[in-house]
């Protein structure tokens, strides 16, 4: 039987990307997603990763027709940017309770499948700036510095249970995440890309794969950079 892999936000951007590249892979792919269409071959079920009890139900729903989830590639993410000084409230906790708790919800209720079966991947979507830190982003990426902490200790408590959980640092992605961006500020960015270009979705993708491939069985804790050398390893 191929490996069941679960993708939260396939329905657009890197998740999607990385739903595919699973789907054409062999695997078999699902998603948790609020809205959207999957891509071909991806069973889905609606679910907004703040809501606890919805997590819960959609993996009942999608391990019930297609077995326990093997793989979780934590991906749904969001940004609220704005100055330090400015930023609201709101916006620091709407950014932690998805990329962080949301996480949070997701791995805790995978884990509970791998546990039983003696084998896991946990792939958590983190960010070069969870480890540069850039300006107009405290919110975002204090979110996904955490991931880091949170692979490693989940690396610590079930590593000896066949599970393995990583964070991918994808740099500048060209998805609706980035296009929003002012286009002198992408310009900027670029130049300091030693890549001097921002990366492909598929370009995390393929990162999402080998670390959910038997291969990298014993590669856990790590931060897997995809960034054109934007943070060489920071
Ligand atoms: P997009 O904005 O293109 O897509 C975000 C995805 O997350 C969508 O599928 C969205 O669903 C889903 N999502 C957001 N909030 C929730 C929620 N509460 N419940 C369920 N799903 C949710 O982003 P990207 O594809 O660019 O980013 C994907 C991940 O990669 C994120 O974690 C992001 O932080 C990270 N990343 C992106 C980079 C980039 O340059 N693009 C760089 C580094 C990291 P919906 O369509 O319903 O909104």
């Amino acid at each position: 039987m191929t490996r069941h892999v679960l993708v939260t936000g396939a329905n657009r951007g890197i998740g999607r990307s990385i739903a595919a590249a699973f789907v054409e892979a062999g695997y078999t792919v699902s998603s948790i997603h609020r809205s959207g269409e999957l891509p071909a071959g991806v069973h889905g079920a609606i679910a907004d990763i703040t809501d606890t009890a919805a997590v819960n139900a959609a993996f009942d729903a999608l391990e019930a027709e297609h077995g326990r989830v093997e793989i979780l590639v934590a991906n749904a993410g969001i940004t609220k940017d704005g100055l330090l000084m400015r930023m609201s409230d709101e916006d620091f906790e709407t950014v932690l309770d998805v990329n962080l708790a949301g996480t949070f919800r997701c791995v805790r209720r995978a884990t509970n499948s791998m546990l039983r079966q003696r084998f896991g991947r946990i792939i958590l979507v983190g960010s070069v700036v969870g480890l540069m830190g850039n300006p107009g982003q405290v919110n975002y990426s204090a979110s996904k510095s955490a991931l880091v902490g949170m692979a490693r200790s989940i690396t610590r408590e079930v590593g000896g249970r066949g599970i393995t959980a990583n964070v991918i640092a994808p740099g500048f992605i060209t998805t609706d995440m980035t296009d929003e961006l002012p286009e002198d500020t992408k310009k900027q960015y670029e130049a300091s890309i030693p890549a001097k270009r921002f990366g492909a979705a598929d370009e995390v993708a393929a990162a999402a794969v080998y670390l959910a491939s038997d291969a990298a069985g014993y590669v856990s804790g790590a931060v897997l950079p995809v960034d054109g050398g934007l943070g060489m390893g920071h």
